[in-house]
């Protein structure tokens, strides 16, 4: 493994390929839009208080506030939201965003963009025509089909809401909202400053407009029971977005929650939710393709396929990650978290905080970590693909796999059997480097 710093590149030696690449995987675009008007107890995201926001971080909910249903859209306070990213400050970040992505051209050269994902943080909190203007620097710099899939978060608050018809003016065409829960008493437990109503409004207004939209729900809530969990269900299928994406709520270190974790249902409890979410989705249509991803027919998320599936994607952004394959290795990169010193060093020598050469050992788990999560399993040939490796290198971990039941033998695919599904960080962790 090698590892450098900014700064460091210049000058370093390769070794003689150990990697055989007959194409270079598919490149997709993550940009990271840092700022939320409120950190949510339960978030390990890299997302930073928007400097003038009117709201504190929230603290750790009451049990009565759990139980209690006290907001409604006037009293939702998003008075003040344009305010918090002064458009200063937005256009500082724009530019430094410009700046990175300038600084990464000559490691992609005559490469196609496959996707773009505009994440967060709350994206939808800068304002359309610097998303506008953001996206025409990527098209400016890089080629891109089309009918290419362009995904932006979206908190579903009024303010947001105001502000979807000029995302997809400027080039968006899939909106991802953070809707979490449909109630009124989960979402102020999860700290969250819209409400149902809100939320609801928000999904119909994004449904009227995109042909892409994806609802992001969580479950296992404080309190929630199974009748709970699958009325948030059903209030999605209702509102046809094309997209669900069902996580578990789960208490991350370094978080509010962590600290004074909130009352979640038992293990019994938990497991019965997760089989009706699931369940539910797949009866109202959607296929399960990913561990946490339902879609509609023809509604897959191809971002995100391309990185569970071990594409290439740069990243652009506050505390962005990105995969870039070169003919010789392939290069993971981070950069600074802090958002301000993320824009210093872009308005400087422009360089990620770190890069770090893979070594060829940690390929198998770095590629199966996230194409196991794949229901449908993924093709053999990606590994010799996108890994630059032959399939020989797999050979030791496939048979332990096998052997525990775990993976199953279908002929040219990897795919984890019902019980690997159920111990997937095991079956994962059999691909590690011994
Ligand atoms: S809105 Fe999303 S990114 Fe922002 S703090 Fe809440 S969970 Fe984190």
């Amino acid at each position: 493994m090698a590892s450098t710093t900014a700064g460091n590149l210049v000058g370093r030696v390769f070794m003689p390929s150990e990697l055989r690449f007959a194409a270079m995987p598919p490149l997709a675009l993550y940009i990271h839009l840092p700022w939320c008007v409120r950190k949510c107890p339960y978030c390990d995201f890299n997302s930073h208080l928007a400097p003038e926001s009117k709201l504190r971080e929230v603290g750790v909910p009451l049990v009565s506030d759990i139980q209690r249903v006290d907001m409604n859209p006037s009293s939702a306070g998003e008075q003040g939201f344009a305010e918090s990213l002064p458009m200063d400050l937005q256009r500082r970040y724009l530019n430094a965003l410009v700046a990175d992505l300038d600084q990464q051209l000559p490691k992609i050269w005559g490469r196609k963009l496959y996707s773009i994902f505009i994440g967060g943080g709350t994206p939808s909190l800068f304002a359309p025509e610097l998303i506008d203007e953001l996206l025409g620097a990527v098209r400016a710099r890089l080629g891109m089909p089309q009918s290419g899939e362009i995904t932006m978060e979206a908190n579903p608050g009024t303010f947001e809401q105001a502000r979807f018809e000029g995302f997809r003016e400027a080039g968006i065409n899939r909106l991802s909202i953070g809707v979490q829960s449909f109630s009124d008493s989960h979402l102020k437990a999860l700290g969250r400053v819209h409400n149902s109503g809100q939320a609801v409004a928000a999904v119909r207004s994004a449904v009227a407009l995109f042909d892409e939209v994806n609802i992001d729900l969580m479950y296992a809530l404080p309190h929630q029971n199974v009748e709970q969990a699958l009325a948030d269900v059903a209030q999605a299928v209702a509102l046809n977005s094309t997209h669900l994406s069902l996580y578990q709520l789960t208490l991350e270190p370094n978080t509010l929650f962590a600290a004074k974790p909130p009352p979640l249902p038992d293990d019994d409890t938990l497991i019965d939710i997760e089989e009706a979410v699931h369940k539910a989705a797949k009866e109202a249509g959607f296929e399960q393709y990913e561990i946490s991803a339902f879609a509609k027919p023809g509604h897959r998320c191809q971002h995100n396929l391309n990185y569970w599936g071990f594409g290439d994607y740069l990243g652009l952004g506050a505390g962005a990650h990105a995969k870039i394959s070169y003919p010789n290795r392939i290069e993971r990169e981070i950069r600074h978290r802090n958002p301000m010193a993320y824009m210093e060093e872009m308005e400087g020598a422009a360089q990620p905080l770190e890069v770090r050469t893979l070594a060829v050992r940690e390929l198998p788990f770095e590629f199966m970590l996230n194409a196991l999560r794949l229901i449908d399993g993924v093709p053999e040939s990606w590994f010799v693909e996108r890994c630059g490796r032959p399939l020989s290198d797999l050979q030791k971990p496939l048979k332990q796999a096998l052997s525990k039941g775990l993976i199953e033998t279908q002929p040219g695919l990897f795919k984890p059997t019902e019980l690997g599904f159920r111990f997937l960080n095991d079956l994962q962790e059999m691909f590690l480097a011994s």
